[in-house]
């Protein structure tokens, strides 16, 4: 049986990352894919665990070497999913990405058998509850934000599988069964 890619995108403030804690938890054959990004990184962030913290001209070479997988520029940063890391992983287990619709158009494209799972917030008002409970964010920046989900929902149309998290444990349960029942089909 081929291990697959797996993608998850979702609104930023949808919980994706707590989904993903409690995914790894539950399946430890899980692998995360670690980004890499021109961001700084945030308090708690761990280079080379929770991304890849690297320079604008480190990005670009990677970009001309043909390192990423697929790669994109939001929020004036860039971010791309590491090809060789990326396959290697692939050879122990299903990989999760944690990347948004753009990036994840072109893994569908160059990894066909991807599974593309989108998560939704249960309301647009819960989101906006959640973007805001964050408190480390401005105005401004919450208004870019909801206008970027805005734009990342209607994307979901297009991906394999929609998901709901009212319950990060329960909507954690639903990926994977999705994952499981994935792995048995033959293609
Ligand atoms: P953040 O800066 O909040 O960690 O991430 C912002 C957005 O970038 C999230 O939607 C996340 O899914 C997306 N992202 C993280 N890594 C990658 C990547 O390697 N490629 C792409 N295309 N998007 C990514």
């Amino acid at each position: 049986m081929k291990n697959r890619l797996i993608v998850i995108s979702g609104a930023s403030g949808v919980g994706k990352g707590t989904v993903l804690g409690l995914m790894m938890k539950k399946r430890q054959d899980l692998r995360f894919s670690v980004s890499a990004t021109t961001r700084p990184p945030r308090p708690g962030e761990i280079d080379g665990v929770h991304y890849y913290f690297v320079t604008k001209e480190r990005f670009q070479e990677m970009i001309d070497q043909g390192a990423f997988l697929e790669y994109d520029a939001h929020a004036a940063n860039y971010y791309g999913t590491p090809r060789d890391q990326a396959e290697e992983k692939l050879k122990y287990g299903p990989v999760l990405l944690d990347i948004e619709p753009n990036g994840a158009k072109q893994v569908k494209q160059s990894a066909p058998d991807a599974v593309l799972i989108f998560i939704m917030p249960p309301s647009r008002a819960e989101l906006e509850r959640r973007l805001r409970g964050r408190g480390d964010t401005s105005e401004d920046q919450i208004r870019m934000r909801l206008e970027r989900a805005t734009w990342e929902m209607k994307q979901r149309d297009w991906y394999d599988y929609v998901v709901t998290n009212d319950d990060a444990e329960r909507c954690a349960e639903e990926i994977l069964n999705i994952i499981a029942d994935t792995a048995m089909e033959t293609h």
